[in-house]
C-alpha cells in the first residue's frame, strides 16, 4: 500500500491517517494500554505479581509472573530453587525461565515465569531482581540454594542478585552435556559408555583431593581432544556439582534438576508447543499450579492427621509434625544401623539432608531418648501456612487477570 503526506484524488489515505488507524486500533486491542500505568493498575487486583520489561519504544521485552498461591508455598519451602531456563523452539520462539522449589514431602511445584526476549545476562539479572524484590515484599527468605545448568548468563545472574546463595550445578545435565561431546569427539561407543560410568563415580568420590587425583588418572586414560573439552568447560565448576564439595550443603540430596524438569513437563509441553489460543495458555498454567497445590495441600492435611505405619517408636514425637518423607528416609536410617556399623560421623549426611543421620540415631537410642522433631530441617515440618485458596479455573475466563495476561502476551509476542 502507498502512502502520501497529502492526500492526492486516488489516494484518501494519508501517512497520518494510518498512523492514526493504527494506534487507534492498538489502543483499542489493549484496552487502552498505552498507559502502562492502568495494566499495572489492573494486575493489581489480580493474584498474580506481574512486572514487565519494555525497551525505549514501549515494546514489551520481558514478562515476569508469579501466583500468589505459589509465593505461600515458597514461604514455606524457600531453601532450594530449581532455575530451568527452556530454549526449545516453540511458537514465538522465546526461552522461558521457570523457577520451581520443592515440598516438604518431595513434590515440586512451580514458584515463578519469566518470557524473555534474549538468554542474556541482563535479561536474566531483570528476571531474577523482579523474583528478588517480590520475595522481599512477603519477606520471605531468599534461597540458600539455587540451581541451574550450565548456562553462564544465568549464572552470572545469579551472582549478581543472591550473592549469599550457594549456586549448584546439575550433574544431569552435566552427564548429558558429556555424552554429546564424547559422542562428537570418540567414535568407538564402548568407550563412551566407560567414560560415563567413570564420570559418575568420579563426582561421587568425598573429598576434593581426591577427586582431583581421581581427575588425573581419568585424563590419562581417555583421548586428548575429549580431556581438554572436560577440563576447560567442567573441572573450574567441579565445587558447583561434585560431591567432595556438596557434600557440605544443604541440598536434600537433589543433584538434579531432571526430576523437578519432568514434573514440569506439563507447563511446558503446553506453554511451549501448544498451539492453544491464549487465554487458554494461561489456563493452563493456572490449572497445573492448581494441581500442584491441591496435591501439596491435600497431602499436608492428610500428613497432619495420619500417623505413618510401622515407623520405630524413637520417631513417635515427630508424627503430625514431620513430613512421611522425611520420616521415612529417617526410618530407614533407623533400620540400617541393624546391619551395619555405623562408623565414623562427619556430620556432612545431616548438614545435606537437614534428616537426622544414622549415627545421630544411634546416639540418642543409647541414651533412651526419642528423637525431636527439632532434630529434623524446617524443610520437613509440616507447615500450618498451606491453606491459600485457589481461584476456580472454571472461572478464569470471567476474571480480569486472563484478559490481562492476554493483552501482556499479546504484545510481547506481537500477535
Ligand atoms: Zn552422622
Amino acid at each position: 500500500m502507498q502512502t502520501t503526506a497529502e492526500p492526492t484524488e486516488t489516494l484518501l489515505a494519508t501517512k497520518n491517517t494510518i498512523y492514526a488507524a493504527k494506534q487507534r486500533v492498538k489502543t483499542e486491542s489493549l484496552q487502552s494500554l498505552s498507559p502502562m500505568v492502568q495494566l499495572k493498575q489492573n494486575l493489581s487486583d489480580s493474584d498474580y505479581t506481574t512486572q514487565v520489561k519494555t525497551d525505549s519504544d514501549g515494546t514489551l521485552k520481558a514478562l515476569f509472573f508469579c501466583h500468589n498461591s505459589s509465593l505461600e508455598l515458597l514461604q514455606a519451602y524457600n531453601t532450594i530453587l530449581f532455575l530451568d531456563s527452556t530454549y526449545k523452539t516453540n511458537k514465538y520462539k522465546m526461552p522461558l525461565l521457570h523457577i520451581a522449589g520443592v515440598s516438604g514431602n518431595n513434590n515440586s511445584f512451580s514458584v515463578a515465569f519469566c518470557f524473555l526476549a534474549e538468554e542474556n545476562v541482563d535479561y536474566y539479572t531483570w528476571a531474577l531482581k523482579c523474583f528478588s524484590s517480590v520475595i522481599s515484599v512477603h519477606e520471605i527468605t531468599p534461597p540458600e540454594v539455587l540451581m541451574t545448568d550450565r548456562e553462564l548468563a544465568l549464572m552470572n545472574a545469579i551472582e549478581d542478585v543472591f550473592p549469599n546463595s550457594t549456586h549448584m550445578l546439575c550433574t544431569w545435565h552435566i552427564e548429558k552435556n558429556i555424552l554429546t561431546n564424547a559422542t562428537r569427539l570418540i567414535k568407538d561407543q564402548d568407550l563412551v559408555r566407560k567414560i560415563l560410568s567413570h564420570w559418575s563415580n568420579l563426582i561421587k568420590i568425598s573429598t576434593p583431593s581426591e577427586f582431583y587425583s581421581s581427575f588425573s588418572r581419568f585424563a590419562a586414560i581417555y583421548p586428548g581432544e575429549f580431556i581438554d573439552y572436560v577440563e576447560k568447560t567442567w573441572i573450574p565448576l567441579a565445587p558447583r556439582f561434585a560431591n567432595a564439595w556438596t557434600k557440605k550443603i544443604t541440598h536434600f540430596d537433589h543433584r538434579t534438576s531432571s526430576r523437578i524438569e519432568s514434573s514440569h513437563s506439563y507447563i511446558k509441553t503446553h506453554l511451549l508447543n501448544s498451539q492453544a489460543s491464549l487465554p487458554e495458555v494461561v489456563k493452563l498454567i493456572t490449572l497445573a499450579l492448581q494441581g500442584q497445590h491441591h496435591e501439596i495441600k491435600s497431602e499436608f492435611h492428610q500428613q497432619k492427621i495420619t500417623a505413618l505405619q510401622n515407623i520405630h517408636s524413637i520417631f513417635s514425637l515427630c508424627h503430625g509434625k514431620i513430613s512421611n518423607f522425611a520420616l521415612r528416609t529417617a526410618h530407614s536410617r533407623y533400620r540400617s544401623l541393624n546391619h551395619e556399623d555405623p562408623g565414623r560421623c562427619h556430620k556432612n549426611q545431616q548438614k545435606r539432608t537437614g534428616i537426622p543421620c544414622k549415627h545421630r540415631i544411634a546416639q540418642l537410642l543409647h541414651a533412651g531418648k526419642r528423637v525431636d522433631p527439632k532434630e529434623f530441617h524446617t524443610q520437613w515440618h509440616l507447615k500450618v501456612c498451606l491453606f491459600f485458596n485457589f481461584i476456580p479455573v472454571s472461572s478464569l475466563h470471567s476474571v480480569s487477570e486472563v484478559l490481562v495476561f492476554f493483552h501482556l502476551i499479546s504484545i510481547f509476542f506481537r500477535i
